[in-house]
């Protein structure tokens, strides 16, 4: 999350918390619970001097001087009110609080909270003394309207809203980073395409249809050339151009990069593969390209091969790969399947 979604999200919570302690300040007033009255003053100061922080990029301050000051408060409601009221839940949702703010606080500053587990702890001991103390001595202040309950249930459903809230959202952050480290592990950057790490767990996947696969090697003709006149950008351009052609021609296929300017295609149905590679072969040398208004003209040469033509996956594609070398050497701009080898 970035900087000003993160101050926006504290604005919230501030102005949320602050507007509370004004509520419970009436509240306290009604119930004549006269100290609560008087320490609410310093608790609404408190979530001033939070504007002024979070005003101030100080989200580190801030994230500190409320977490302390809640857990203060907290303690004081349950001790003055006994645990009727249900403020002592409030510390259920401190511990999600610490660790979420501990990750999302990573790298601002160089700073973060690291020691979430310590203070959680502390926390749990706090939370004893505080509830024991009125359960062994009774609240200080009783009221007989009956608010407690009231307190108890509103109490336990913003507990409950603040253990939703902050749950999805971890949850959140950790499906999208997984989709991210995903992509980046399947991907290639340059061209989108498979990358060769992905390709390699479906060569070895097992299948009962295995023997109707065939894998294509198909090599950029004269690459190094292509780069030498036209620079290394319009290299990239025509690795990309290419990996679109391939996708688009191969739609039931699995189209990698293999490394540098050559792709593996893993197709499934070995009748096919010689017809689906001469239209790669065709499409790809009959593209209009151009990079920088200069028309570029590409081919490659393909080696195909079946898989029952060998044993290992490292031979199947050694197999490809030397037909790949047969086509070069005999041209470039071909297709090379021979069954019968
Ligand atoms: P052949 O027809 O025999 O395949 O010749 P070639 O020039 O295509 O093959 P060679 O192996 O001599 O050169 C491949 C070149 O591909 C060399 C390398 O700089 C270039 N290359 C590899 N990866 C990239 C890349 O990501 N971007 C660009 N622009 N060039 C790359
Ligand atoms: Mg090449
Ligand atoms: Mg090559």
């Amino acid at each position: 999350m970035v900087l000003s979604n993160l101050k926006k999200l504290a604005l919230i919570v501030n102005t949320a918390i602050l507007l509370m302690v004004f509520g419970l300040m009436a509240f306290f007033y009604v119930i004549k619970a006269i100290f609560l009255v008087y320490f609410s003053i310093p608790t609404a100061l408190v979530y001033v001097i939070g504007y002024i922080l979070i005003s101030k990029n100080r989200l580190y301050g801030y994230v500190v001087m409320v977490y302390c000051w809640l857990t203060l408060y907290m303690g004081v409601t349950t001790v003055c009110l006994g645990y009727s009221y249900g403020f002592h839940l409030y510390c259920m949702s401190m511990i999600p609080i610490i660790f979420y703010s501990g990750y999302m606080g990573r790298g601002l500053n160089g700073r973060h909270i690291n020691n979430a587990l310590y203070v959680s702890l502390g926390i749990v001991a706090f939370y004893l003394v505080t509830t024991l103390i009125p359960v062994y001595r009774g609240p200080i202040y009783t009221s007989d309207t009956g608010a407690d309950t009231l307190f108890w249930i509103v109490n336990s459903l913003i507990v409950f809203s603040f253990l939703i809230f902050y749950t999805n959202l971890m949850i959140k952050g950790i499906v999208y980073s997984e989709d991210r480290l995903k992509k980046i592990a399947l991907e290639d950057n340059l061209t989108g395409l498979y990358n060769r790490h992905y390709m390699l767990t479906q060569l070895e996947a097992p299948s009962d249809k295995s023997s109707d696969f065939f894998v294509a090697m198909v090599d950029i003709d004269d690459f190094k050339k292509i780069n030498d006149i036209y620079g290394h950008n319009a290299g990239d351009y025509i690795l990309k151009s290419v990996a679109e052609t391939m996708k688009s021609v191969c739609e039931n296929s699995l189209v990698s990069r293999w490394g540098g300017e050559e792709f593996l295609v893993l197709g499934y149905d070995k009748a096919k593969a010689m017809s689906q590679m001469e239209s790669v072969r065709r499409a790809i040398n009959e593209a209009d390209l151009s990079f920088e208004s200069q028309k570029i003209k590409v081919s490659v040469t393909i080696g195909i091969a079946g898989r029952e033509e060998a044993e290992s996956i490292d031979k199947w594609i050694q197999i490809a790969d030397d037909r790949l070398y047969d086509g070069k050497n005999s041209g470039k701009n071909k297709v090379v399947y021979n069954l019968e080898n």
